[in-house]
């Protein structure tokens, strides 16, 4: 018995970490200040983008690139039911329509066949974006997504969160980074505990367009911006008097759009910066958790399905599919071992059932979601812990 409780995800925090947090403590900055760009930075670096925006929350994220692809009234996205509710949230945010389409059985993620048929049943300009989402960390073919999207005039919101460090080969054998943005318009992150990369909390957007870059800086911080070239008001009036001078005093500033305050502590920053050191690390210990589990459930017969072997697999989660999903969740509960269910599909939350959504809507979601469950999936998990768990699965299903 092990009497510690075995989550199905957690942080891990190095003297490193806390060393660089308390260094950013003793700084000039607790915000605004030098640690976001240089997590920017490292973090564009990371994934291959050009442009990377750190924002307070996976959701901030999501929220700043529906506003900076002017998602507006009833404008119509595609996303997957399998996914955080914030994944189709932004959208209603924006007051936008949330089109959910079904997910493929096999890689449990958002079906191109179902959205291609979904898109051509309808005029083109119906609808306005897609959202797939890396789902567990199995990276979305966004090669073929951006095919199809721009038949039909789409922008792409990549929602990466399970996915930073995955990837998945193109039609040129090209390894091609989730979050890269080279198919995406843009693609989210988030540095919530149970990710990848822990912030305590905190968001990044990356990007490839310069334009969608500059929107997201404003965006994040109230629409204001500091950047001289875009002034919009003359220099007299930010001097507050007639002036033969083109300068603009050091204290101006313009709002020009309506903003958020969305940004990221310095502190936060700082770790997010130290935990991406290690971020590979992760990795290789998550894909090394993922091929004992694949091992030890081969041909088990109460195994339905579990998450397919896949390079560029970035294994936030380990999920598998069962018979008497609520016997085992329970069992191995009993036995300190906290699994989780992700996700109870979206389409099916009250809020999205006023819509108009309803069970039998999306059938391979519904059926995943009555099997599926989530296995203790962290770089510190132990041998000894994992052993512990596929034991007791073992031992529930052989009782
Ligand atoms: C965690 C998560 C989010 C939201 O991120 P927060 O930082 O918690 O706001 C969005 N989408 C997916 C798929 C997530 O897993």
């Amino acid at each position: 018995m092990i009497d510690k409780v075995i989550p199905y995800g957690r942080q891990n925090i190095t003297q490193e970490d806390i060393n660089v947090v308390v260094e950013a403590l003793q700084s000039d900055y607790l915000t605004q200040g030098p640690k976001i760009l240089e997590f920017e930075k490292a973090f564009a670096e990371y994934v291959g983008s050009t442009y990377a925006v750190a924002v307070s929350n996976g959701t901030a994220a999501l929220h700043l690139c529906a506003l900076a692809l002017d998602v507006k009234d009833g404008d119509k996205v595609i996303t997957t039911p399998i996914t955080f509710a914030a994944s189709a949230n932004c959208v209603r945010y924006c007051g936008g329509e949330v089109v959910f389409s079904d997910i493929d059985p096999d890689t449990y993620l958002l079906d191109i066949e179902k959205v291609k048929a979904l898109l051509e049943a309808s005029p083109k300009g119906t609808y306005k974006g897609i959202i797939p989402v890396d789902f567990a960390g199995r990276a979305v073919d966004l090669e073929a997504y951006r095919k199809l999207a721009d038949q039909y005039g789409l922008w792409i919101i990549e929602d990466a969160c399970h996915a930073p460090g995955g990837f998945f080969a193109d039609s040129n054998a090209e390894t091609q980074n989730c979050g890269n943005s080279n198919f995406a318009d843009m693609a989210i992150f988030s540095f919530h505990p149970v990710k990848h990369i822990a912030c305590g909390e905190g968001g990044m957007v990356t990007t490839n367009n310069e334009v969608l870059y500059k929107k997201l800086l404003a965006l994040r911080t109230h629409g204001i911006t500091k950047s001289e070239s875009d002034y919009s008001n003359t220099v007299d009036f930010a001097n507050g008097i007639a002036t033969e001078s083109s300068v603009y005093p050091a204290w101006y500033m313009e709002m020009q759009t309506l903003g958020f305050n969305y940004r990221l502590t310095d502190f936060q920053a700082a770790l997010g910066t130290s935990q991406l050191q290690r971020a590979d690390d992760g990795l290789v210990k998550r894909r090394a958790i993922a091929a004992i589990y694949n091992e030890a459930f081969r041909g088990k017969s109460f195994i339905q399905g579990q998450s397919g072997v896949v390079e560029g697999h970035a294994y936030h989660l380990y999920v598998i599919e069962v018979e008497d999903r609520l016997g085992l969740y329970s069992y191995l509960r009993e036995n300190n071992i906290f699994a989780q269910i992700h996700y109870i599909p979206c389409h099916l939350m009250p809020y999205y059932k006023q819509f108009g959504w309803k069970e039998g809507d999306m059938p391979n979601a519904e059926k995943y979601y009555k099997n599926c469950i989530s296995l203790p999936m962290y770089p510190t998990l132990t041998n000894d812990e994992q052993e512990f768990v596929i034991n007791k699965i073992e031992d529930f299903y052989s009782n």
